[in-house]
């Protein structure tokens, strides 16, 4: 114990949760140590010079919307996977240097979480993205195994558990067992299209255009998947469509329950095609062990309520939604016989 604890504290693996939104990565020993928004700020150079990297994460969000014609804000992961294979390695390597801290000269073992859909292409341009960015070993772990470890449950038990994570780009719905993914089904469809659907409600109702920011505030401040009890309302700040100047609305609650109603239906229809799917024994133990639900999407207030409603289950919210992933992805990277088990080929 006191032996594993040493090792732990000098060892330097590291897992990456490379997400579509927020990246996250573990340092064996010491926890979380970085969380970032998953953002590349470019600046293209003159006379087709290529391109350079200004910023990455935190500074790089910030200047989403706000940037000169030079300036370009790029989210490297797309739908899950990797759009931009130059612009993602250097976001790995930001994210590397960062969680090493002083320990620069020492090239990690890294756990880096995929979608489970990835194909084999995809496989092989994160973990050369990882390498190129200075990791020396790299072992690559589906993001709903890693969720469902981070969440406490057995994973590698017969009975079956299912994992619904709701991130910025997709919703992938996973039934675990025996330390392996038995069925599951992804969506392109998370927090983002939750905030699209809102942006086009205002720009449809109100005649104004809001910024995809803005538009992500409101869902947070008053979005919920089902009419509450109590209505809130909320001041809206944008550009009228047709006079051209900014302008500000007060729009409510239940009015951005009704926007975002398309993409909670199509969440709540894939986690029923996903249950659909399995085999009657597994879906069986769902009966008790109910669905966990992880990934920031989840916060979502309502969400649990539309489920359960809708498939009768036990629905769980993991206690901390954005770190699960990268928690059990922690907890494999420094448990060998466990990531033996789980990793992928
Ligand atoms: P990813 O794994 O794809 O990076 P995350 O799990 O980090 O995604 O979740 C990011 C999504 O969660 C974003 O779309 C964000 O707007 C959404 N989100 C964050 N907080 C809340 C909240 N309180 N209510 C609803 N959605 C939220
Ligand atoms: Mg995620």
């Amino acid at each position: 114990m006191f032996n594993d604890y040493i090792s732990a504290c000098f060892s330097h693996d590291l897992a990456i949760d490379l997400g579509t939104a927020n990246t996250l990565v573990y340092a064996a020993g010491r926890g979380v140590v970085c969380s970032e928004p998953s953002v590349v700020s470019i600046v293209d150079e003159r006379e087709g010079r290529g391109r350079r990297v200004l910023a990455v994460g935190s500074e790089a969000k910030e200047m989403i919307g706000r940037t000169p014609g030079t300036i370009r804000a790029l989210r490297p992961i797309q739908d899950g996977v990797i759009a931009d294979f130059e612009v993602t390695e250097a976001m790995i390597r930001y994210f590397l240097r960062k969680a090493q801290d002083r320990m620069l000269f020492i090239r990690p073992r890294v756990v880096l979480c995929v979608p489970p859909c990835i194909t084999s292409v995809e496989k092989r341009a994160v973990r050369e993205a990882a390498l190129s960015a200075g990791a020396r070993e790299v072992f690559l772990l589906e993001e709903p195994m890693a969720a469902a470890i981070g969440a406490g449950l057995d994973v590698t038990a017969p009975d079956a558990n299912m994992v619904v994570d709701i991130g910025g780009g997709t919703t992938d719905v996973a039934v675990i067992a025996l330390a392996g993914v038995v069925a599951s089904r992804s969506l392109r469809v998370g927090g983002d299209a939750m905030d699209e659907a809102i942006s086009s409600y205002v720009k449809r109702k109100y005649n104004m255009l809001i910024g995809e920011r803005t538009a992500e505030r409101i869902k947070i401040d008053v979005g919920t998947a089902a009419p509450s009890a109590e209505t809130k309302v909320v001041e809206v700040k944008g550009r009228d469509l047709v006079a051209g100047i900014p302008k500000v609305v007060q729009t409510t609650s239940d009015e951005i329950c009704e926007a975002m109603r398309e993409p909670v239906h199509a969440i709540v229809e894939t986690v029923h095609l996903a249950l659909e799917s399995t085999p009657p024994e597994l879906a069986a133990d769902l009966v008790e062990r109910g669905i966990v639900l992880v990934g920031g999407g989840s916060l979502l207030p309502g969400l649990d309520e539309v489920l359960w409603q809708q498939t009768q289950l036990p629905i769980l919210r993991s206690a901390d939604p954005f770190s699960a992933v990268v928690e059990g992805a922690g907890q494999v990277v420094t448990n060998l016989s466990l990531l033996r088990e789980v990793a992928l080929g």
